[in-house]
Protein backbone atom coordinates (compact mmCIF):
# COMPACT_ATOMS: atom_id res chain seq x y z
CA UNK A 1 0.00 0.00 0.00
CA UNK A 2 1.61 3.38 -0.74
CA UNK A 3 0.60 6.52 0.34
CA UNK A 4 -1.70 8.80 -0.98
CA UNK A 5 -0.35 11.65 -2.58
CA UNK A 6 -2.43 15.27 -3.18
CA UNK A 7 -1.21 17.80 -5.23
CA UNK A 8 -4.04 20.55 -3.99
CA UNK A 9 -4.40 20.87 0.24
CA UNK A 10 -7.39 19.79 1.82
CA UNK A 11 -9.29 17.90 -0.40
CA UNK A 12 -12.83 16.36 -0.46
CA UNK A 13 -12.20 13.45 1.77
CA UNK A 14 -11.06 13.65 5.53
CA UNK A 15 -9.22 16.68 5.82
CA UNK A 16 -5.40 15.96 7.61
CA UNK A 17 -2.28 16.16 5.36
CA UNK A 18 1.41 16.24 6.41
CA UNK A 19 3.12 19.08 4.26
CA UNK A 20 6.67 18.14 3.48
CA UNK A 21 9.03 21.74 2.12
CA UNK A 22 11.50 20.07 0.28
CA UNK A 23 12.63 23.72 0.07
CA UNK A 24 13.33 23.39 4.00
CA UNK A 25 14.90 20.32 3.58
CA UNK A 26 17.78 21.42 1.02
CA UNK A 27 18.29 24.48 3.57
CA UNK A 28 18.61 22.25 6.41
CA UNK A 29 20.92 20.03 4.24
CA UNK A 30 23.43 23.20 3.34
CA UNK A 31 22.81 24.63 7.18
CA UNK A 32 24.49 20.81 7.91
CA UNK A 33 27.47 21.56 5.69
CA UNK A 34 28.05 24.64 7.17
CA UNK A 35 28.40 23.32 10.53
CA UNK A 36 30.67 19.77 9.41
CA UNK A 37 32.06 22.05 6.00
CA UNK A 38 35.12 19.84 6.19
CA UNK A 39 33.21 16.22 6.01
CA UNK A 40 31.35 14.69 3.21
CA UNK A 41 27.81 14.03 4.08
CA UNK A 42 25.83 10.44 4.25
CA UNK A 43 22.57 11.38 3.95
CA UNK A 44 20.18 9.28 6.44
CA UNK A 45 17.25 8.48 4.82
CA UNK A 46 16.41 5.08 6.63
CA UNK A 47 12.77 4.60 7.79
CA UNK A 48 11.30 6.30 4.99
CA UNK A 49 13.30 9.05 5.33
CA UNK A 50 11.94 9.19 9.20
CA UNK A 51 8.69 9.80 7.63
CA UNK A 52 8.98 12.54 5.32
CA UNK A 53 8.80 9.64 2.44
CA UNK A 54 12.28 8.27 1.02
CA UNK A 55 11.64 9.05 -2.50
CA UNK A 56 10.86 12.38 -2.60
CA UNK A 57 13.65 12.79 0.28
CA UNK A 58 16.62 11.20 -2.00
CA UNK A 59 15.01 13.53 -5.32
CA UNK A 60 14.95 16.36 -3.24
CA UNK A 61 18.19 16.13 -2.05
CA UNK A 62 19.88 14.20 -5.52
CA UNK A 63 22.00 17.51 -6.39
CA UNK A 64 23.35 18.02 -2.56
CA UNK A 65 24.09 14.68 -1.21
CA UNK A 66 27.35 13.31 -1.22
CA UNK A 67 25.65 9.78 -0.29
CA UNK A 68 22.65 8.33 1.00
CA UNK A 69 22.47 5.94 4.12
CA UNK A 70 19.62 3.92 4.57
CA UNK A 71 18.79 0.45 6.12
CA UNK A 72 17.09 -1.63 3.27
CA UNK A 73 18.36 -3.27 -0.13
CA UNK A 74 15.12 -2.87 -1.79
CA UNK A 75 14.90 0.64 -0.85
CA UNK A 76 18.41 1.24 -2.34
CA UNK A 77 17.27 -0.62 -5.57
CA UNK A 78 14.59 1.81 -5.65
CA UNK A 79 17.01 4.64 -5.27
CA UNK A 80 19.16 3.59 -8.29
CA UNK A 81 16.13 2.57 -10.16
CA UNK A 82 14.66 6.05 -10.10
CA UNK A 83 18.63 6.96 -11.15
CA UNK A 84 20.13 8.37 -8.04
CA UNK A 85 24.11 8.02 -8.87
CA UNK A 86 25.86 8.89 -5.46
CA UNK A 87 26.83 5.96 -2.83
CA UNK A 88 24.33 4.18 -0.86
CA UNK A 89 25.38 2.71 2.27
CA UNK A 90 23.65 -0.23 3.58
CA UNK A 91 23.78 0.31 7.52
CA UNK A 92 22.87 -2.62 8.92
CA UNK A 93 24.91 -4.55 6.24
CA UNK A 94 23.69 -7.28 4.73
CA UNK A 95 21.88 -10.12 6.72
CA UNK A 96 23.04 -12.97 4.36
CA UNK A 97 25.31 -14.14 1.65
CA UNK A 98 22.28 -13.60 -1.01
CA UNK A 99 21.81 -10.02 -0.62
CA UNK A 100 25.87 -9.51 -2.25
CA UNK A 101 25.13 -10.18 -5.78
CA UNK A 102 22.19 -7.09 -6.22
CA UNK A 103 24.77 -5.33 -3.53
CA UNK A 104 27.36 -5.27 -6.19
CA UNK A 105 25.40 -5.36 -8.95
CA UNK A 106 23.54 -1.46 -8.14
CA UNK A 107 26.76 0.08 -6.63
CA UNK A 108 25.71 -0.15 -2.96
CA UNK A 109 28.35 0.18 0.17
CA UNK A 110 27.90 -1.56 2.83
CA UNK A 111 28.55 -1.61 6.55
CA UNK A 112 30.55 -4.72 7.74
CA UNK A 113 29.49 -5.13 11.74
CA UNK A 114 29.79 -8.48 12.36
CA UNK A 115 32.35 -11.46 11.89
CA UNK A 116 29.75 -13.84 10.27
CA UNK A 117 29.44 -11.42 7.74
CA UNK A 118 32.86 -11.51 6.61
CA UNK A 119 32.46 -15.14 6.64
CA UNK A 120 29.74 -14.62 4.18
CA UNK A 121 31.79 -12.17 2.00
CA UNK A 122 34.57 -14.71 1.65
CA UNK A 123 32.13 -17.61 1.12
CA UNK A 124 30.33 -16.12 -2.28
CA UNK A 125 31.25 -16.29 -5.41
CA UNK A 126 30.39 -13.14 -7.45
CA UNK A 127 31.32 -12.08 -11.23
CA UNK A 128 35.46 -11.33 -11.14
CA UNK A 129 35.24 -7.76 -12.12
CA UNK A 130 32.66 -6.72 -8.60
CA UNK A 131 33.82 -4.99 -6.32
CA UNK A 132 32.04 -3.73 -2.88
CA UNK A 133 33.39 -0.35 -1.09
CA UNK A 134 32.88 -1.74 2.55
CA UNK A 135 32.87 0.35 5.73
CA UNK A 136 34.04 -1.71 8.92
CA UNK A 137 32.29 -0.76 12.20
CA UNK A 138 34.10 -0.78 15.32
CA UNK A 139 31.85 -1.24 18.46
CA UNK A 140 33.93 1.13 21.18
CA UNK A 141 30.94 1.46 23.75
CA UNK A 142 27.16 1.69 22.22
CA UNK A 143 27.42 -2.34 22.23
CA UNK A 144 24.69 -2.58 19.31
CA UNK A 145 26.52 -3.83 16.03
CA UNK A 146 30.40 -3.29 15.83
CA UNK A 147 33.60 -6.07 16.14
CA UNK A 148 35.94 -4.80 19.03
CA UNK A 149 38.96 -2.58 18.64
CA UNK A 150 40.90 -5.29 19.58
CA UNK A 151 40.12 -7.33 16.24
CA UNK A 152 40.21 -4.55 13.69
CA UNK A 153 43.78 -5.21 13.06
CA UNK A 154 43.03 -8.80 11.73
CA UNK A 155 39.50 -8.36 10.26
CA UNK A 156 40.76 -5.28 8.81
CA UNK A 157 43.50 -7.56 6.99
CA UNK A 158 40.67 -10.04 6.01
CA UNK A 159 39.04 -7.44 4.40
CA UNK A 160 41.56 -6.15 2.50
CA UNK A 161 42.45 -9.98 1.04
CA UNK A 162 38.71 -10.10 0.35
CA UNK A 163 39.11 -10.41 -3.54
CA UNK A 164 35.74 -8.03 -3.98
CA UNK A 165 36.55 -5.63 -2.13
CA UNK A 166 36.95 -1.65 -3.03
CA UNK A 167 37.31 1.27 -1.11
CA UNK A 168 37.18 0.21 2.65
CA UNK A 169 36.23 2.98 5.42
CA UNK A 170 36.19 2.85 9.36
CA UNK A 171 33.15 3.93 11.47
CA UNK A 172 31.93 3.50 14.38
CA UNK A 173 28.45 5.22 16.48
CA UNK A 174 27.79 7.02 19.59
CA UNK A 175 25.74 5.95 22.07
CA UNK A 176 25.33 9.51 23.81
CA UNK A 177 26.42 12.33 21.67
CA UNK A 178 23.21 14.51 22.73
CA UNK A 179 23.69 13.02 26.22
CA UNK A 180 25.39 13.82 29.58
CA UNK A 181 28.66 11.21 28.64
CA UNK A 182 29.18 12.77 25.00
CA UNK A 183 31.39 11.03 23.11
CA UNK A 184 34.68 11.89 24.93
CA UNK A 185 35.20 7.68 25.94
CA UNK A 186 33.85 6.14 22.72
CA UNK A 187 36.09 8.73 21.13
CA UNK A 188 39.45 7.70 22.86
CA UNK A 189 38.89 4.00 22.10
CA UNK A 190 38.26 5.16 18.23
CA UNK A 191 40.71 7.91 17.49
CA UNK A 192 44.08 5.63 17.59
CA UNK A 193 42.37 3.27 14.95
CA UNK A 194 41.32 5.91 13.01
CA UNK A 195 44.80 7.56 13.15
CA UNK A 196 46.44 4.72 11.77
CA UNK A 197 43.92 3.81 9.60
CA UNK A 198 44.31 5.19 5.69
CA UNK A 199 40.91 5.52 4.25
CA UNK A 200 37.76 7.29 5.10
CA UNK A 201 36.51 7.74 8.35
CA UNK A 202 33.24 8.17 9.74
CA UNK A 203 31.91 8.83 12.82
CA UNK A 204 29.20 12.06 13.54
CA UNK A 205 25.45 11.26 13.67
CA UNK A 206 23.29 14.64 14.00
CA UNK A 207 24.00 15.29 17.49
CA UNK A 208 28.01 14.78 17.29
CA UNK A 209 27.91 16.64 14.34
CA UNK A 210 26.31 19.46 16.23
CA UNK A 211 28.22 19.38 19.64
CA UNK A 212 31.78 17.80 18.84
CA UNK A 213 33.57 18.76 15.70
CA UNK A 214 35.98 16.77 16.44
CA UNK A 215 34.42 13.67 15.43
CA UNK A 216 33.44 15.11 11.77
CA UNK A 217 36.47 13.07 10.18
CA UNK A 218 35.79 12.26 6.29
CA UNK A 219 32.34 11.41 6.16
CA UNK A 220 29.49 12.69 8.79
CA UNK A 221 25.85 11.13 8.70
CA UNK A 222 23.45 13.35 9.79
CA UNK A 223 19.76 12.12 9.83
CA UNK A 224 17.34 14.30 11.95
CA UNK A 225 18.83 17.54 11.84
CA UNK A 226 17.97 17.22 8.14
CA UNK A 227 14.95 17.34 8.94
CA UNK A 228 14.61 20.51 10.72
CA UNK A 229 14.66 18.69 14.33
CA UNK A 230 17.12 18.98 16.80
CA UNK A 231 19.05 16.29 17.92
CA UNK A 232 20.06 17.31 21.43
CA UNK A 233 16.63 19.54 22.85
CA UNK A 234 18.94 20.00 25.59
CA UNK A 235 21.79 21.86 24.31
CA UNK A 236 19.59 23.79 21.51
CA UNK A 237 16.44 24.24 19.89
CA UNK A 238 16.29 23.51 16.08
CA UNK A 239 15.74 27.61 15.58
CA UNK A 240 18.68 27.88 17.84
CA UNK A 241 21.30 25.48 15.28
CA UNK A 242 19.02 27.63 12.14
CA UNK A 243 16.93 24.52 10.64
CA UNK A 244 13.23 24.88 9.61
CA UNK A 245 11.10 22.17 10.10
CA UNK A 246 10.46 20.19 6.92
CA UNK A 247 7.26 18.09 7.76
CA UNK A 248 4.09 20.58 8.62
CA UNK A 249 1.17 18.13 10.26
CA UNK A 250 -2.25 19.71 9.61
CA UNK A 251 -5.93 18.87 10.24
CA UNK A 252 -9.14 20.84 10.16
CA UNK A 253 -11.96 21.44 12.71
CA UNK A 254 -14.53 19.12 12.06
CA UNK A 255 -17.11 19.79 15.16
CA UNK A 256 -17.48 22.30 17.83
CA UNK A 257 -18.58 21.60 21.39
CA UNK A 258 -19.88 23.73 23.91
CA UNK A 259 -18.70 22.71 27.39
CA UNK A 260 -20.08 24.11 31.27
CA UNK A 261 -18.03 24.31 34.13
CA UNK A 262 -17.91 20.31 35.02
CA UNK A 263 -18.65 19.14 31.62
CA UNK A 264 -15.84 16.40 30.46
CA UNK A 265 -13.62 15.79 27.12
CA UNK A 266 -13.28 12.63 25.27
CA UNK A 267 -12.12 9.13 26.28
CA UNK A 268 -12.22 8.69 29.89
CA UNK A 269 -13.34 12.06 30.45
CA UNK A 270 -9.71 13.07 31.57
CA UNK A 271 -10.25 17.16 30.99
CA UNK A 272 -12.77 18.87 33.10
CA UNK A 273 -14.06 22.17 32.07
CA UNK A 274 -13.55 24.84 34.65
CA UNK A 275 -15.73 27.39 32.64
CA UNK A 276 -17.98 27.49 29.94
CA UNK A 277 -15.66 26.66 26.86
CA UNK A 278 -15.82 25.80 22.93
CA UNK A 279 -14.01 22.98 21.80
CA UNK A 280 -12.75 21.99 18.62
CA UNK A 281 -12.92 17.97 17.21
CA UNK A 282 -10.45 18.08 15.01
CA UNK A 283 -9.66 14.64 12.23
CA UNK A 284 -6.41 13.13 14.03
CA UNK A 285 -6.12 10.83 16.36
CA UNK A 286 -3.37 8.14 17.44
CA UNK A 287 -3.88 6.31 14.16
CA UNK A 288 -2.58 9.03 12.02
CA UNK A 289 0.68 9.44 14.15
CA UNK A 290 -0.01 11.77 16.76
CA UNK A 291 1.41 10.41 20.04
CA UNK A 292 -1.38 8.86 22.18
CA UNK A 293 0.24 10.07 25.41
CA UNK A 294 0.51 13.60 24.17
CA UNK A 295 -1.35 15.18 27.47
CA UNK A 296 -3.77 17.89 27.83
CA UNK A 297 -2.15 21.25 27.41
CA UNK A 298 0.20 20.07 24.54
CA UNK A 299 0.45 22.73 21.80
CA UNK A 300 -1.03 22.95 18.73
CA UNK A 301 -1.92 26.09 16.18
CA UNK A 302 -5.52 26.89 15.28
CA UNK A 303 -5.50 29.26 12.27
CA UNK A 304 -1.97 29.88 13.27
CA UNK A 305 -2.69 31.19 17.06
CA UNK A 306 -1.55 28.67 19.93
CA UNK A 307 -3.52 26.42 21.46
CA UNK A 308 -3.54 23.53 23.31
CA UNK A 309 -4.95 19.79 23.10
CA UNK A 310 -7.63 18.45 26.09
CA UNK A 311 -8.47 15.37 27.13
CA UNK A 312 -7.32 12.48 26.12
CA UNK A 313 -6.01 11.67 22.11
CA UNK A 314 -8.46 9.00 20.63
CA UNK A 315 -7.73 7.15 17.53
CA UNK A 316 -9.17 9.38 14.75
CA UNK A 317 -9.84 12.71 16.57
CA UNK A 318 -8.28 14.91 19.34
CA UNK A 319 -10.10 17.91 21.04
CA UNK A 320 -8.50 21.16 20.61
CA UNK A 321 -9.27 24.90 22.93
CA UNK A 322 -11.00 27.15 21.06
CA UNK A 323 -12.27 29.29 23.95
CA UNK A 324 -9.96 32.17 23.19
CA UNK A 325 -10.32 31.87 19.63
CA UNK A 326 -13.73 33.38 18.92
CA UNK A 327 -12.70 33.02 15.03
CA UNK A 328 -12.05 29.87 15.06
CA UNK A 329 -14.18 27.32 14.38
CA UNK A 330 -15.38 24.62 12.30
CA UNK A 331 -12.83 24.25 8.90
CA UNK A 332 -10.06 25.67 10.99
CA UNK A 333 -6.96 24.53 10.58
CA UNK A 334 -4.87 23.38 13.14
CA UNK A 335 -1.34 22.69 12.84
CA UNK A 336 0.23 19.45 15.28
CA UNK A 337 3.67 20.74 14.50
CA UNK A 338 5.29 21.93 12.18
CA UNK A 339 5.40 25.42 11.76
CA UNK A 340 4.68 27.43 15.33
CA UNK A 341 4.66 24.41 17.26
CA UNK A 342 7.96 22.80 17.37
CA UNK A 343 8.01 19.16 17.04
CA UNK A 344 10.57 19.06 19.81
CA UNK A 345 7.61 20.70 22.09
CA UNK A 346 5.60 18.05 21.04
CA UNK A 347 7.49 15.16 21.94
CA UNK A 348 8.50 16.38 25.18
CA UNK A 349 5.05 17.10 26.46
CA UNK A 350 4.40 13.18 25.11
CA UNK A 351 7.65 12.00 26.78
CA UNK A 352 9.22 10.71 23.41
CA UNK A 353 11.86 12.20 21.24
CA UNK A 354 11.42 14.40 17.26
CA UNK A 355 12.65 11.19 16.09
CA UNK A 356 9.52 8.79 16.96
CA UNK A 357 6.43 11.73 15.61
CA UNK A 358 7.66 11.60 12.08
CA UNK A 359 8.64 8.56 11.56
CA UNK A 360 5.01 7.11 13.06
CA UNK A 361 3.31 9.34 10.44
CA UNK A 362 0.74 6.86 9.39
CA UNK A 363 0.60 5.66 5.56
CA UNK A 364 -3.11 6.98 6.07
CA UNK A 365 -2.02 10.45 5.89
CA UNK A 366 -1.90 12.11 2.61
CA UNK A 367 1.01 13.82 1.87
CA UNK A 368 1.60 17.85 -0.11
CA UNK A 369 4.75 18.08 -1.48
CA UNK A 370 6.12 22.30 -1.01
CA UNK A 371 8.84 23.61 -3.03
CA UNK A 372 8.95 20.87 -6.12
CA UNK A 373 9.90 23.94 -8.36
CA UNK A 374 13.81 23.95 -7.23
CA UNK A 375 14.28 20.56 -7.41
CA UNK A 376 14.81 18.84 -10.41
CA UNK A 377 12.47 15.25 -10.39
CA UNK A 378 10.63 14.16 -7.72
CA UNK A 379 8.74 11.24 -7.30
CA UNK A 380 4.97 10.95 -6.83
CA UNK A 381 5.27 7.67 -5.36
CA UNK A 382 5.93 7.59 -1.56
C1 LIG B 1 20.22 6.62 12.29
C2 LIG B 1 21.68 6.69 12.22
C3 LIG B 1 22.33 7.91 12.01
C4 LIG B 1 21.59 9.24 12.00
O1 LIG B 1 21.22 9.58 13.29
P1 LIG B 1 20.66 11.06 13.63
O2 LIG B 1 20.65 11.11 15.09
O3 LIG B 1 19.29 11.14 13.04
O4 LIG B 1 21.60 12.00 12.98
C5 LIG B 1 23.69 7.91 11.85
N1 LIG B 1 24.39 6.75 11.90
C6 LIG B 1 23.82 5.56 12.12
C7 LIG B 1 24.64 4.33 12.15
C8 LIG B 1 22.45 5.48 12.28
O5 LIG B 1 21.88 4.30 12.49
Amino acid sequence: MSRPVHTEPFPLFRPIHARIDLAALRHNYLRTRELACRSKIWAVIKANAYGHGIMRVAHGLSDLADGFALLDLEDAVRLREAGIRQPILLLEGFFSARDLPEIAARSLSVVVHTLEQIDWLEACELDAAARIPLFLKINTGMNRLGIPPALAATVLARLRAWPHAGPIGLMTHFADADGERGVDAQFARFAPLAAQFDGPVSMANSAALLRFPQTHADWVRPGILLYGASPATAHATASDIGLKPVMRFEARVIAVQRLEPGDRVGYGGMYTAEKSMRVGTVACGYADGYPRHAPSGTPVAVDGHRSRLLGRVSMDMIAVDLSDLPQAGLGSVVELWGEHVSLDEVAQRAGTVNYELVCALALRVPVVEMNRQCVPQASRTD
